[in-house]
Order: structure tokens, then sequence, then C-alpha cells
């Protein structure tokens, strides 16, 4: 693909990174691998960014948003088709995450236009009746945003979306592994007039994202990835603004009264859409004793019933893993469970990258798999007799994203909602539920900000208040 267009450092030192698809290994694309070397260069553009974009009016950026939206509904199936090449969605997936895109950068132009700032009230206070006045919502100035690798087009824009909308730089940092619909969206925004100065793309590994971390004149850090990842950034950012969007271990509560038929199929879904790799996936379901049976049943049968395989075919339910090595990590963390006597229900069978779904029941509380984000298409089931056991063993983790619930019963769903420690509790729905306009983040350990276009917007503005004090 042709970079032309796009802010994007080449210098003779830099080697390539070269991209693969996970499904058959053929190469999708490269892109410099950029380091350390490169962080002046980068910045030199990036400075540039910092002025072209606070200079946008907003009916400019909202316009660029707007358009850049537009182009992508006009070439949705080629953004899907990039997607499904270099992260190994499936064709369905990858076409939802492309929808998904085109609404975040709606919502960001909305936010342009209407999230200016608020008049103060000085006079709701003695002392201040001569004074009037209001705040603006400012731009930081330079954004670093990091990402991964699992919705390589939608999460960038989640990014991009409310910097651009609030009139910021940003250094794009796209993971190594699915770069290149990153890329595309930068060159979208272009094309749509947005100035080549104000996203700067960074492509390159995690000694490139170190070394980015620790420049003095970023403003702030917008990071999706791992904990590991999130703790090193925040050892190295110093006095920085950090937003940090970081992993699950999502656990969904199934009540005895619940539609077990809807329940289980969206439990299905949640367990293994984007082959498991998915901050909000479903991970641990805690069932009613009373149902257990019929619940396991029926979630079996329809995992078995998945269709695997090539994910640029519509018919294919889930593809493979990003690499080779993150489906060898899925396989041994499940063997360790069963040599500490969880019982295979189905799956564990692996092919390369392709890692088959998995379920699991009697899993013992101390392992691996049910304490750790696993990330990979495996579930665990288990029976619960007492309500309140089940409640605390949802909330047991140090951190937590979403978590859902079923159940008929209003009030119980209203009582459990309180009670679950989760950014985000979803009723009658698998933790898998995100609508890109609901204030999205994690709850507990490394829960920084939120996400969700007005948040992420606001969290990347800085207020500025002028007062007029009427003298006589
Ligand atoms: P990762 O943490 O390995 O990598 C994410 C990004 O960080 C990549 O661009 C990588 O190059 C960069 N990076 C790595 N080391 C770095 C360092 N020391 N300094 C700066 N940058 C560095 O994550 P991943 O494997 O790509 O993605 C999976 C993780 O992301 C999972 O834990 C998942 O839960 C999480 N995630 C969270 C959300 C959310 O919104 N909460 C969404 C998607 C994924």
């Amino acid at each position: 693909m042709s970079l032309t267009s796009v802010s994007l450092v080449s210098t003779s030192e830099a080697t390539q990174i070269d991209v693969f698809s996970p499904f058959d290994g053929s190469l999708i694309g490269s892109v410099p691998n950029l380091g350390a070397r490169d962080v002046p260069g980068l910045l030199a553009l990036a400075r540039k960014g910092v002025h072209d974009s606070a200079a946008l009016a907003r009916h400019r950026r909202a316009g660029i948003l707007e358009r850049a939206a537009q182009l992508i509904e006009r070439d949705a199936a080629d953004f899907a088709g990039l997607i499904v090449d270099e992260a190994g969605k499936t064709l369905r997936q990858a076409e939802k995450e492309v929808k998904r895109c085109i609404n975040t950068l709606k919502l960001s132009a909305e936010e342009a236009r209407r999230n200016a700032g608020e008049v103060v009230p000085f006079d709701a206070y003695e002392g201040s009746e001569s004074r009037q006045g209001w705040f603006t919502r400012e731009p930081l100035g330079l954004i670093l945003a990091i990402t991964p690798y699992n919705d390589p087009l939608n999460l960038v824009a989640h990014k991009l979306g409310p910097a651009i909308a609030g009139g910021n730089a940003v250094i794009l940092k796209p993971s190594e592994l699915a770069p290149l619909s990153a890329l595309k969206l930068v060159q979208y925004l272009v094309e749509a007039g947005l100035p080549e100065s104000v996203v700067t793309v960074a492509t390159g590994g995690a000694d490139l994202g170190k070394a980015l971390v620790a420049v003095r004149e970023i403003r702030m850090i917008s990071f999706t990835g791992g904990f590991a990842t999130g703790e090193q950034i925040a050892r190295g950012a110093g006095l920085k603004k950090l937003a940090m969007d970081l992993g699950g271990n999502a656990p969904v509560l199934v009540l005895e009264d619940c539609d077990l038929a809807a329940t289980v199929e969206s439990c299905v879904s949640g367990a293994f859409w984007a082959a498991g790799q998915n901050c909000i996936g479903t991970q641990r379901i805690l069932v009613d004793a009373s149902i257990y049976a019929a619940f396991r049943e029926r979630f079996v049968e329809l995992t078995r019933a998945m269709v695997l395989g090539d994910p640029g075919r519509r018919e294919t339910d889930m593809g493979p893993m990003i690499t080779e090595a993150s489906a060898r990590r899925a396989e041994h963390l499940v063997n360790l469970a069963l040599g500490e006597g969880a019982r295979l229900l189905c799956g564990h069978q692996r092919q390369g990258a392709a890692y088959a779904p998995t379920v699991l029941e009697g899993v013992d509380h101390g392992s691996q798999l049910w304490r750790e984000e696993v990330f990979a298409p495996v579930v665990m089931l288990a029976p619960f007799e007492d309500l309140e056991q089940a409640i605390s063993l949802a909330n047991a983790p140090e951190y937590s994203l979403h978590a859902g619930l079923f159940t008929r019963d209003l009030s119980k769903a209203l009582s459990l909602a309180r009670r679950i420690e989760a950014g985000g509790v979803m009723v009658n729905d698998s933790s898998d539920y995100r609508f890109d306009a609901m204030p999205f983040g994690g709850s507990k350990y490394g829960s920084l900000g939120r996400e969700g276009v007005r948040f992420a917007y606001e969290d990347m503005t800085q207020p500025k208040v002028v007062c007029i004090n009427q003298l006589g």
C-alpha cells in the first residue's frame, strides 16, 4: 500500500516490519521499523502538527472527521479486507469493526462541534458577584497514542477521533503486528483534509514505544494494551496525563430465571468473538446450579457447531489467533489447568496460530487460567449454589473491565449491577457489549480514564478559564 500521504518518518537505517496474515502466513505489507534514533525526526513533524491542529476551527475539525467517515463508508469493503488479512478477524467481525469506526469518527465530529466549554456561575457564591466568565476546552498539545493488534482500526479511531476533535496533534504508534489498518485510516483522514502534520505515524516495536513514552513535550499518553506494558509506560512517562485501557478477565453471572437459549447464544459469542482476543471477552461463566447441566450441554453444542478456518470466508465464525506464540500460550495455560484437575468439555486442538474454541469446567480458582486474563478462545464454566459466593468470585480479580449478567428479574439485576465491580455491567448481554459513545474503561487496578468519544475528548482537552471582573 502507498504511504505517501502519511507523515511517516523513514530513515535510511530503518529496517522493515513485514506484516503477515495470521491465517496463511502470506505477506500482507511492510512498514518501516523505527526505533529510538528516529524520535527526533518524529518530533519535528509532530511539533508542526501541534500548531496546525490548534489552528483548525471547530467546523474544520468536524468537517474532516465527517468526510473521513464518508470515505471509509465508501471503501468499507477494503478496510474490512485489510483487517481480515492483517489481524485474522473474520469478515463479519471486520465489517462490524469498520462500521464502528465510521460511528466513532462521526461521534468525534459531533464532539468537536458541541463540546466547547461552559459558563462558570461566578455569582453562585458570595464575593464574586461582579465577575462573569466561562471556560473553553483547549487542546493539550501533543498526544502519544499506542494501540494493540486486536481491533486495529476502531481502537485507533477511538484515539485519533477525539484527539483531532480537541485540536491536538498525535504521534500514533500502532501495534507492530497489525499496523496497516491504522495507516489506512490516517491516509483517509488526510484525504478528508486533515493537515498531514497532525497525525505522525510511528511504526515500530516496544523500543520505539519506550523511547516515545519518555519524551517530555508529550502531554498525554493514551494507551490500549496489556497490563505489563501499561506498567512499563507508567514507570517511564514522568509527569504526563495517562489514559490506560488495559485487560480484563470478564465474569458473567447466569441466574436461574434467565432466557436460557438467548443466554447461551450470547455467551458463546462473548467468549469466542475475535478468537477470544477481546478485552471484554467472556472468560468465566458462573451459572446457577439448577440450570447448569442444561446450560453446559447447549453451550458445548453451539461451540462445537462453530465454523473455524479461513477468516476471509463469510461463513467462518472464528479465525486464527494473531500468532502461533499466542496460540501456544493459550494451549499451555489450558494444559496447566488440566494438570490441576480441570475437565475439558471441548476444543484444545491447535494447528499453528489456530486454536479451537475451548470450554473447561472444574477449573481451580487458584490456577493462572482462572485468575489472569487469557485473551484467547478459552472459557471456563462453573456452577454456583450461593449467589453471594458467585458475586465474590466474579469480583475476585484485582482488575476488571466488563461483566455480564442474565436474569428476567429487574430488581435482582439492579442489585447485582450495583455490587459487581466493573467499568460496565451488561444485563442480558455477555460482557462483550460495547457502544462507542458510552464511557468505556476498567475498574480497580490500572484503570485510568475512559474512552467512548465524549469521555476521551474531555480527557484530551483542558479547560481554560476567562473571568471578567466588571469594574464600576
Ligand atoms: P501489548 O501491551 O503487548 O502492546 C500494545 C502496544 O504497546 C503495541 O503497540 C506495542 O508495540 C506497544 N508496546 C509494547 N511495549 C511497550 C513499551 N515498553 N512502551 C511503549 N509501548 C510498548 O498489547 P497487545 O498484545 O497488542 O494487545 C492485547 C492487550 O490489549 C490485552 O491485554 C487486551 O486486554 C488489551 N486491550 C485492551 C482494550 C481496552 O480498551 N481496554 C482493548 C483492546 C485490547
